[in-house]
């Protein structure tokens, strides 16, 4: 913009001030304020959002906690503000670190100090005050101060006084918020047709929603060096890439867990496409299955010897991380070859699971599978929901140890009085449990409070598209609304959700058309060609 054109942000307004005859902000009413003052009876956690204007609150995914904002005061992101950090626990690197996350998020260096406070808020909580030309926040550790920073950064909005330079601003502000559970986890797929900068996307997106593990499922697109023939070489990801991004992630706060599965999906590809990986291009590997290919064959000891190779491959991969996904979901076709149907398939199992339990024990790893082959399908106490344990699996699920952490997917709408059923069972059995929704809405709402009130260890929000279908958005603002804010939730906002992916392209940055917004094309060529 050159000099003639420059005109400062209060010369414009008064112009259009003018042009409405002093009436165009002034006269603005702004819709009635949703009241929320309200008790979550299991955790007395109360919610203040006392006269805030929803324009504001819309800008917030998940919803903090206890929210009071003063919108006649602003406090502008220039090179007069100051940063006052304040932890519990001491951090050499938080003063650079926020430095690094102001530049990026509000293109400004304020002044950062760090000091060490007793009373600043325990675990993932954090609080925000802001007025005049100071910022405090205050937590236990950094990613305290990240997830107040994401915070800042949903609120603020950028001011030009001149048409040149540019500033953030927010509303004088304070925000004390803290987390509905401490596990909280997305889970993906890595399938041949995803690209590196999606997967980079994702984790970008789940640290923004105060997400804090990912779950990446390999669709037979691991690079394994020890047994390249087990995934599709033209379209695996590269070392490099898992590399990159699992350092990404602990650089954003969240860890990032492996899947192979290791019991049913053994053909690294959906059911429906008919693809395997290998038998496809390799058919000497067809005793590693059974005849269906679906289902690994648990009798064949070459088959304990790949997956231990592949498993160890991808645990030093994501740098030996405290957790590992081994599928275990929809063994359909198990048991069916000669050697394994005439085995005591229930004691093979049982041995199968706990040799990678322990495997992975001695990594310091815990195992994490999905539910449904470990309950009967045939128990009328699982009427209607997921339960895909047929008679010669019975009694597996006592057999297992007690720290593996049991994934229940269930993907229906709520019924009336819900209660999840599958999920205290496991509880109730020792195990800890990880509640698992999809795509739909009320289910991903239903479930959370469910982890809630029923004291179970976590939701695993799971994904299993790519971002087309227009799936991707709820999932990850109401999986951040369900694992983050307190109950009743409040409705979320598309459009701010899209801004959101917008920032997060920023930081990648992000430069290809396909990879901007939730779908890769406005006018999808499969289906308008
Ligand atoms: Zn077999």
């Amino acid at each position: 913009m050159n000099n003639k054109t420059t005109f400062s942000r209060r010369t414009f307004l008064s112009g259009i001030a003018a042009a409405g005859a002093g009436t165009a902000f002034s006269a603005v009413k702004l819709p009635e304020i949703d009241l929320l003052k309200k008790i979550d009876e299991s955790k007395n956690r109360e919610i203040i959002e006392n006269d805030t204007d929803p324009i504001l609150l819309k800008r917030f995914i998940p919803r903090p906690k206890n929210i009071k904002l003063n919108d006649d005061r602003e406090v502008i992101f220039d090179n007069q503000l100051t940063v006052k950090i304040e932890l519990k626990n001491a951090d050499n690197h938080a003063k650079h670190k926020t430095s690094d996350l102001f530049k990026q998020y509000f293109n400004v260096t304020p002044a950062v100090s760090v000091t060490q406070k007793t009373d600043a808020p325990d675990g993932e909580a954090y609080k925000i005050k802001a007025a005049g030309s100071l910022i405090t926040l205050s937590a236990s550790n950094f990613a305290g101060i990240r997830y107040a920073c994401n915070t800042l950064r949903q609120l603020a909005e950028v001011h030009s006084s001149t048409g040149e330079s540019t500033n953030y601003s927010i509303p004088e502000t304070e925000i004390d918020d803290a987390p509905a559970m401490a596990f909280r986890g997305l889970h993906l797929c890595w399938f041949p047709e995803t690209e590196t900068i999606q997967i980079e996307q994702y984790i970008r997106w789940a640290s923004y929603y105060k997400f804090n593990h990912i779950i990446i499922e390999f669709w037979a697109t691991f690079p394994f060096a020890s047994h390249p023939e087990f995934n599709w070489q033209e379209y695996s990801a590269t070392p490099g890439d898992i590399r990159r991004l699992v350092k990404l992630g602990k650089e954003l706060g969240v860890t990032l867990i492996p899947q192979l599965n290791i019991f049913g999906h053994a053909s690294g590809s959906r059911g429906g496409s008919g693809k395997h990986a290998p038998l496809d291009f390799f058919p000497e590997f067809q005793s590693l299955f059974e005849p269906n290919g679906w289902v690994w064959c648990l009798s064949n000891p070459a088959t304990r010897k790949l997956l231990t190779d592949i498993v160890l491959e991808t645990l030093e991969a994501f740098d030996y991380p405290p957790y590992y996904h081994i599928g275990g979901d929809e063994a359909d076709g198990a048991a069916e070859c000669r050697s394994c149907r005439h085995s005591d398939y229930k004691a093979l199992l049982i041995d199968h699971l706990t040799f990678f339990h322990k495997l992975l024990a001695e990594k310091n790893c815990r195992m994490m599978m999905w539910h449904d082959m470990l309950i009967q399908s045939n128990d009328p106490r699982w009427k209607g929901y997921v339960a895909n344990g047929t008679p010669r699996m019975n009694g597996v699920l006592n057999a297992l140890p007690k720290d593996i952490i049991i994934c229940d997917w269930q993907y229906g709408s709520p019924k009336e009085n819900e209660t999840w059923p599958t999920m205290p069972y496991f509880k109730k059995q020792g195990f800890q449990v990880l509640a698992c929704p999809w795509n739909n809405v009320e289910n991903i709402k239903s479930l959370g409070e469910t982890v809630v009130k029923t004291d179970l260890d976590g939701l695993l929000c799971t994904t299993w598209h790519s971002p087309s279908y227009n799936q991707l958005l709820n999932i990850m603002m109401y999986g951040a609304q369900a694992t983050w804010s307190t109950t009743p939730y409040t409705s979320v906002n598309g459009t701010m959700g899209m801004r959101h992916l917008r920032q997060i392209g920023w930081d990648i940055p992000n430069k290809k058309y396909q990879n901007t917004g939730v779908h890769e094309w406005q006018v999808r060529p499969d289906i308008y060609p």
